[in-house]
C-alpha cells in the first residue's frame, strides 16, 4: 500500500497537501519529483521495466528531477526550502 506526503514552503503559499508516493499491489512505483518546466512538487510512475522517462503528472514534460525522500526540499517556486512530512491516509 502507498502513502502520501505533503510538501509546505515556509516562504512563499506554495503547497501541496497530499503526493500519493510508495508501490502499489501491482508493482509500479510512484515517486516524488520536482519539474523544472512548471515548477511544481508531484509523483509520477516510474516503471523500472519499461525503461521509459518519467513524466511530469501535471504538464507532462521529461525534465524531472528526482528528489528521493529527503526531508527537507527546496519549494521550485521561490527556491527556499520547504517541509516534506508524511500525510495521513493511504492508497492501494
Ligand atoms: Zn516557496
Ligand atoms: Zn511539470
Amino acid at each position: 500500500m502507498g502513502s502520501f506526503k505533503s510538501f509546505a514552503c515556509r516562504y512563499c503559499d506554495y503547497t501541496e497537501p497530499s503526493i500519493p508516493v510508495g508501490r502499489s499491489a501491482r508493482g509500479p512505483k510512484l515517486v516524488l519529483f520536482v519539474c523544472r518546466h512548471c515548477k511544481s512538487i508531484g509523483s509520477t510512475w516510474r516503471q523500472e521495466a519499461s525503461g521509459r522517462d518519467p513524466v511530469c503528472s501535471y504538464c507532462y514534460d521529461h525534465d524531472l528531477e528526482n528528489i528521493g525522500s529527503s526531508a527537507e526540499l527546496k519549494c521550485p517556486k521561490c527556491g527556499e526550502s520547504g517541509i516534506l512530512s508524511d500525510a495521513e491516509g493511504g492508497w492501494e
